[in-house]
């Protein structure tokens, strides 16, 4: 039995119905809801409290004391169902019509709220989940959620919501006709193979590999190095390896690194001479959050000696919760192919919120290429988020997507309010630099055998007993007799 108190919270929100909001509570569940009529209420609570108790006893995830779920009817929304990772949950419908039985409303609720419980299941352990896709992520939340949608089913019986309906259906049934019907969506592609690792490693050993996933050192360029590294403890390493291999296309993203060097300089080795570098008009018209993307604009860093990015400025303000969440969010570097050169990484307090304003992201001073593109992604969520502005007329250089992921367009409205600081180095700085370079130079060149008929580009890696060893390009050494070369090149390799 769950006891269920119900109890009037004394805030007035300023919907249009100037309706208070109320509260339920049950076991492991704080539901509070404006505009829905109670029954409606509770039935969100009973299903959001039997889930979460399935995920902990059958599964053993770790589950927050409490899910706070927020509901609001606002005819000037759309239906929306979000989770902020951590535990809470808020629903928005237009008016109470949208919480009737899927047949009416086209919503399926209770599969909704059990499909957010698990994608808690899974983002608790496992913080930053940037390496998943997007598929991956929205799989294991119809996988777990369809499963816990028989659980509830089981519990509380088929009266469960107010005009009730036959859930049972939107549970482990309806996903495994998705998986029979050979033309599954993605998300259900990828529900079938977090099925097929639950079932070889059982339910409850899920948890202790999303823990070590979510502890384990991944490289944004490989992260499946690290990830079955992760896997190895388990009693069937060599199945969950097996099964790795196979799901790894569908469920982890790889982000391709430039091959443009991070090079980054001391400060006081540059000039002192900073330029801003921007594309928009300094006055904000809109402003966008990008859900699952990132805001990106593209630079030209300038003809002659290299410039070095100083700082990332933003216009924008933060969003949600009065607190800032204790989260970085993330500044790229990226070449002009959109590959990430060095990523940074700022504390969300950097915005606050209220109005926009400028936010200066200082960076340890690093080489550009002389095309570039810088992106920033907040990863948002329905409670936290930051709003970047943009201007009036776009000049076609801002972009939307995340470094090497996912598809990513231009953005039209307008050009992001995202600038950059360039500065070049110190003339004795950038004196060295050049040596250096000159040096890499004169060690590759063209070599020639004393007939002058046979050339090849390399570089001399050593001399000795009269043999001179050359790399070459594809990175395999030879080695030729002195005298074969040509007269120069011999007289080049004993100057060395
Ligand atoms: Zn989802």
């Amino acid at each position: 039995m769950m006891r269920l108190t119900r109890i009037c919270v004394a805030i007035l929100v300023s919907c249009s119905a100037c309706a208070a909001q109320e509260q339920i509570r049950l076991d492991g569940v704080d539901v509070r809801y404006t505009g829905i009529s109670q029954p409606y209420a509770e039935s969100i609570a009973r299903v959001v409290s039997a889930a979460r108790t399935l995920a902990i006893e059958n599964y053993q995830f770790d589950m927050p004391e409490t899910i706070y779920v927020e509901v609001l009817a606002d005819p000037s929304r759309k239906v929306s169902l979000f989770n902020d990772g951590q535990d809470r949950f808020s629903l928005t419908v237009r008016t109470e019509k949208d919480l009737a039985q899927p047949r009416s409303s086209g919503v399926f609720h209770i599969y909704g709220l059990c499909h957010e419980v698990g994608h808690l299941a899974m983002y608790r352990p496992i913080r930053n989940h940037s390496w998943l896709t997007y598929a991956a992520a929205e799989g294991w939340a119809h996988y777990l959620g369809s499963r816990l949608v028989d659980g509830v089913y089981e519990q509380l019986g088929p009266d469960l919501w107010p005009d009730q309906y036959d859930y049972l259906r939107d549970g482990t049934q309806r996903l495994q006709s998705q998986l029979d019907s050979g033309a599954a969506s993605p998300m259900a592609e990828a529900a079938g193979r977090w099925k097929e690792m639950v079932e070889l490693v059982g339910d409850i050993n899920v948890a202790p590999i999303f823990s070590a996933w979510g502890k384990a050192q991944i490289d944004a360029t490989d992260p499946g190095k690290a990830l079955r590294e992760a896997l190895q403890d388990s009693d069937v390493a060599q199945q969950l390896t097996q099964w790795f291999d196979r799901a790894e296309d569908s469920l982890i993203l790889k982000r391709p690194k430039s091959g443009f060097a991070a090079e980054t300089l001391a400060t006081d080795s540059l000039s002192g001479e900073s330029i801003e570098v921007a594309h928009d008009d300094g006055e904000q018209s809109g402003k966008n959050s990008s859900a699952g993307g990132g805001h990106a604009v593209r630079f030209e860093s300038g003809p002659g000696t290299p410039s070095y990015l100083t700082a990332v400025q933003i216009h924008g303000s933060r969003y949600g919760r009065p607190a800032a969440p204790k989260e970085d969010f993330r500044v790229w570097l990226c070449d002009e192919d959109f590959k990430e050169i060095v990523e940074f990484q700022f504390p969300y307090s950097k915005f606050k919120r209220g109005d926009p304003k400028w936010v200066t992201l200082k960076t340890k001073p690093t080489k550009v290429p002389s095309q570039f593109i810088v992106c920033v992604g907040f990863n948002p969520t329905a409670t936290k988020g930051v709003f970047v502005g943009y201007d009036k007329a776009g000049t076609g250089n801002s972009l939307r997507g995340l470094p090497g992921g996912g598809p990513k367009g231009s953005f039209e409205l307008g050009d992001w309010m995202i600038r950059v600081t360039l500065e070049k180095a110190s003339h004795e700085a950038a004196l060295k630099g050049e040596m250096a370079a000159e040096n890499v130079k004169t060690q590759r060149r063209t070599w020639k055998d004393s007939t002058g008929n046979f050339t090849i580009v390399a570089e001399l890696v050593g001399f000795e007993d009269g043999m001179v060893r050359l790399k070459k390009e594809n990175g395999v050494v030879i080695s030729i007799p002195l005298e074969k070369l040509s007269a120069e090149d011999q007289e080049f390799v004993q100057q060395k």
